[in-house]
């Protein structure tokens, strides 16, 4: 296992070919810790974990709490309903507070994009040790997702070894409310990343034409991708055509929190036009795989009949493999230069 370099985790526009290795094949041996009788390691004992959600959140801060307690962290909670914001506090004071209590790691979700960026600044400018690690931050990403589903869809491809190479040359249909989904961004960067090419499809509202030079226009302040060999991003506005061939279909929420007004006609015809059903997936042409992040609109981006056809829907699948890929996040961090549990 290779040395793991980043202190933060922030987006996936960083991360090379070995740290998804690094990710892919510490999570296979944290998923079989969770089939021992006693289901923990003591890998993190004394660490202190924070999870700082600003925004909601039903499987994301669970999972990490679940994945904290696996490795026997002490694990922090803070929920905005109860804290001192409600009192005027700034969001920098109350994460201050908590860094001051020693905080190893802060797990931090907000709806504005970059807060997590700029707190893992603000920390390196102030020579503080703690790692940020980013639970979603507005549209821009949502990496711990990213992940999951990148070790959901390898162990599908390859069972007895899920690894980047899996991801080598498959087609990957993302289909449905792309603008708004810090999730697809994540998706874009590490199945590309892996070789994998990425079909898009949803309407123009809500998948403009700039999305298919995605990951060819590195972050500013980046200059080098450090993938040499990224797979390709194409846009098809046909769910038919987006469908054919493709090895799996990952759908989206409508995330219709973030729309302005006027950004879809109404959901019958979107269901119509981009909801997944069995039937429409007969276009892929042969039986493929669907994911969905959660929470789901069931009707809407798809069918009920999908959601609950466990020979289709890898959903329950991404939320279990959520919690061997939070503890390899959590792991990594924790050890940096030193990434190796046994
Ligand atoms: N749970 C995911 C997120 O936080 C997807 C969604 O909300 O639709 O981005």
């Amino acid at each position: 296992m290779s040395n793991w370099n980043h202190k933060h985790i922030i987006d996936l526009s960083k991360f090379s070919l070995d740290d998804y290795k690094t990710v892919l094949e510490l999570t296979t041996r944290f998923q079989d810790v969770s089939t021992t009788r006693s289901r923990k390691l003591p890998a993190l004992q004394g660490r202190l974990i924070t999870t700082l959600f600003f925004e909601s959140s039903t499987r994301t801060r669970s999972s990490f709490e679940l994945a904290a307690k696996r490795l026997s962290a002490d694990v922090q909670n803070f929920s905005v309903a109860t804290s001192s914001l409600s009192k005027g506090e700034t969001p920098l004071d109350t994460i201050l507070t908590y860094i001051a209590m020693g905080a190893d790691i802060l797990i931090i979700r907000h709806d504005s994009t970059n807060v997590p960026n700029d707190l893992a600044q603000y920390i390196d400018d102030n020579k503080i040790n703690t790692s940020i690690l980013n639970a979603g931050d507005g549209f821009h990403s949502h990496p711990s997702q990213g992940l999951l589903d990148l070790f959901t869809l390898a162990s599908f491809f390859n069972p007895n070894n899920p690894s980047p190479e899996s991801l080598l040359n498959k087609k990957i249909t993302i289909v449905g409310d792309i603008l708004h989904s810090r999730v697809a961004r994540s998706n874009l960067w590490s199945l590309t990343g892996c070789g994998a090419d990425v079909t898009l499809c949803g309407p123009k509202s809500l998948l403009p034409d700039e999305f298919s030079d995605f990951v060819l226009n590195p972050p500013p302040g980046q200059k080098n991708d450090p993938i040499t060999h990224r797979g390709s991003i194409t846009i098809n506005r046909s769910l038919k055509d987006a469908l054919r061939g493709s090895d799996a279909v990952m759908t989206l929420r409508l995330q219709k929190e973030r729309m302005h007004q006027n950004m879809l006609t109404d959901l019958d015809t979107y269901h119509k036009n981009y909801g997944i059903t069995h039937d429409r997936l007969k276009w892929c042409e042969k039986k493929v795989p669907v994911l969905h992040p959660g929470p789901v609109n069931r009707g809407i981006e798809i069918s009920s009949q999908i959601l609950e056809d466990d020979s289709i829907s890898l959903i329950k699948n991404q939320v279990s493999n959520g919690i061997p890929t939070r503890m390899s996040l959590l792991y990594l961090l924790a050890n940096r230069n030193i990434a190796d549990p046994s």
